[in-house]
């Protein structure tokens, strides 16, 4: 299929895009690694007259530590982010969950960036957003913005984002001592996406109770969702397996869970139970070893 004609459009900078988002509104589109935009328009599920390409905006592609925290660039590529030693070291949870997606192709091009404002159902960079509580960050015409995680997705490919806004950085604190995190996924085995996805962080105490426990799931419903009633079911409690099992339990609690061809609303939240507790299992794992 070929996309409806538009006109495109290279900013080297941040200002120059802002500019031309400006001058267009609606009509016009961001574009990044195209890996969620281009099939859009190929289908013509999607068109727009003016592209603006930031793939060269060179600022917008790092991953670094700065003020204490792990502060990634829209623009960083799911395999940038999977093979990345500084999140690997400090957070390893980001790498390990951009290493699910996809395959190698749809790594090398797609975009940290890209995927969080596209906000796929399915998409996994989510539940691991949720659960290590990142920061968005943002700029339009009208200044700079910080989206906490949880505010960040609202509803079925509904971001926070407002029209003109970029996303800019993505930052996360690195994992405190005593703490594991692990994402595990059901994947949709023709295109990788996530059926189920669930990460889970946990932090230990001396004693081996669970003094913070933050769970994501993704591919289950219109949007992925902090799994709050089994956070607090673990909290402060020694995570054995029928604990965990009791917390799992919780992971759909308040959720409206969606069906498709793959996987029925039911399955889905069957699913979203027992990689909750798996992946809260791998994550406590994890914890008691560092
Ligand atoms: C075959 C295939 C398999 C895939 N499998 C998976 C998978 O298993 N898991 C998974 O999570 N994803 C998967 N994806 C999606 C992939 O991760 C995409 O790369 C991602 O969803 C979109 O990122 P992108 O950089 O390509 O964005 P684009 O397609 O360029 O843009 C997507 C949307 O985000 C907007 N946008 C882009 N950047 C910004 C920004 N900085 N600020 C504001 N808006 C912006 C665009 O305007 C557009 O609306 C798959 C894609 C394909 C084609």
């Amino acid at each position: 299929m070929i996309p409806a004609e538009f006109e495109y459009h290279a900013p080297k900078s941040l200002n120059e895009a802002l500019a031309l988002l400006g001058q267009h509104g609606d009509d016009a589109k961001l574009l990044a690694g195209g890996h969620s935009l281009i099939p859009a328009l190929k289908l013509r599920l999607s068109s727009f007259s003016h592209l603006i390409d930031i793939g060269r905006i060179g600022d917008l592609a790092y991953i670094k530590e700065d003020k204490g925290a792990l502060a990634i660039g829209a623009r960083a590529t799911h395999f940038e982010v999977e093979s990345s030693a500084l999140l690997q070291q400090k957070s390893p949870l980001l790498a390990e969950c951009a290493a699910h997606i996809g395959d190698v192709q749809v790594r090398n091009r797609g975009t940290l960036g890209g995927s969080l404002a596209h906000a796929d159902p399915a998409a996994d960079y989510p539940a691991a957003i949720l659960a290590l509580e990142a920061e968005i960050q943002t700029v339009s015409a009208s200044g700079k913005r910080t989206i906490k995680a949880e505010d960040f997705f609202v509803d079925l490919l509904t971001t926070a984002l407002q029209p003109g806004e970029i996303l800019t950085e993505v930052r996360i604190a690195p994992l405190a001592a005593k703490t594991g995190g692990a994402y595990l996924k059901v994947a949709q085995p023709a295109s990788g996406f996530a059926v189920v996805g669930v990460a889970a962080v946990v932090t230990l105490d001396a004693a081996g109770k669970c003094t913070k426990v933050r769970v994501g799931i993704t591919g289950a419903a219109a949007k992925a969702w902090r799994a709050h009633g089994t956070e607090a079911v673990l909290s402060g409690k020694t995570p054995d397996d029928n604990t965990l099992a009791q917390a799992a339990a919780k992971a759909t609690d308040g959720i409206e869970t969606a069906g498709d061809i793959f996987a029925s609303a039911d399955y889905r939240a069957h699913l979203a139970r027992v990689y909750a507790k798996r992946a809260l299992a791998k994550a406590v794992e994890r914890a008691r070893k560092v």
